[in-house]
């Protein structure tokens, strides 16, 4: 297939090489030089824009930071058209990004007007599922849109479950986010304790990743330098996903709670505990480096 893909940075870059490896012809873009850059020196074929990237393009796949990107991408903004005056009719778009759910749905409904699929497929597992081709993928549109999508999405992801119609993707992610926020959080402030105890963080991980008090960040992406190989932890907190994004992440759970007046009150809690991580400069770190908030300084 011919497919265009829109925002290389550490998730899209190694999706998109993922569906390049499985066969498909890849036009990628992103607007940063040094992600373009990196991703053509891996092998991606890069193209001018993103106008030139979706000519002739069977599907486009967007993996955007934010709504406003998205939004600005395909319906543009003053004194810009946006992509999907560009994207032929017939043509499957796929929005990976974790974005607002009432903003795919706003571009869903003109990618309609112009004949033209558009699904929310955001996705959880991280940079290591992004790599390894085994995402979770979270999809809002019909049957028969996902099954379009779905032989593509099989290439990036072990796990693809329809959530719903378009928009509900998105409301799947920003539940499964708030609660990994959470769980962030507890599982540093967990260790922290201990260390402060003089208990080694290795061997405490270990006996709370096998005890009840197992979760996904012991068990893939413990927070606390050294414990676990090749997480951000031990690369400084480099990569990965960043604080800015999990604080995006946990704003969209707290609007969406507010309009439909759910309680949500550690998800807030969390919100402005990684709000005070970023203010103090670490917006752009791992979100597990939230840990350092809560740790004895030496
Ligand atoms: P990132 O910041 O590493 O990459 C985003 C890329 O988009 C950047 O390279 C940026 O230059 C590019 N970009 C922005 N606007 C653009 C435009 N108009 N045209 C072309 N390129 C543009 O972010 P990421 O970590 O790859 O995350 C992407 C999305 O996936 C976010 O919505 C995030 O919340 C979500 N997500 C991230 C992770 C993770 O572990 N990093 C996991 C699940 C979901």
């Amino acid at each position: 297939m011919r497919i265009a893909f829109i925002g290389l940075g550490n998730m899209g870059g190694p999706m998109a090489l993922n569906l390049q490896k499985a066969g498909h012809s890849v036009a990628a873009y992103d607007l940063s030089p040094t992600a373009r850059d990196k991703f053509a020196a891996a092998g991606l074929n890069i193209a001018a824009d993103a106008q030139t990237a979706v000519q002739k393009a069977e599907v486009v796949i967007s993996m955007l930071p934010a709504s406003q990107h998205v939004q600005a991408l395909y319906l543009g903004k003053p004194g810009q058209p946006g992509l999907l005056s560009q994207i032929a009719a017939g043509t499957l778009v796929i929005d990976s990004s974790t974005i607002a759910a009432a903003t795919s749905q706003l571009v869903a409904q003109a990618a309609d007007a112009a004949g033209i699929d558009f699904i929310d497929a955001p996705v959880s597992g991280g940079t290591g599922g992004a790599i390894a081709g085994t995402l979770t993928f979270m999809v809002g549109g019909s049957d028969a849109q996902l099954a379009r999508a779905q032989p593509l999405l099989e290439k990036m992801g072990a796990n693809i479950f329809h959530a719903g119609a378009v928009g509900a993707g998105q409301t799947a992610k920003i539940c499964n986010n708030m609660l990994l926020g959470i769980l962030m959080i507890g599982t540093s402030e967990a260790i922290a304790l201990g260390v402060a105890n003089g208990l080694d963080p290795k061997v405490l991980s270990e006996i709370m990743r096998r005890s009840s008090g197992g979760n996904w960040a012991l068990e893939k992406y413990n927070p606390w330098p050294g414990v676990q190989d090749s997480v951000p932890s031990s690369k400084g907190y480099a990569g990965g996903f960043g604080t800015d994004l999990m604080l995006k992440d946990l704003g969209l759970a707290q609007e969406n709670a507010t309009a439909v007046k759910a309680a949500t009150p550690l998800g807030g809690m969390a919100r402005s505990l990684y709000a005070m991580h970023s203010m103090a400069g670490h917006g752009a770190l791992d979100f597990s480096s939230v840990v350092q908030s809560l740790q004895k300084r030496s």
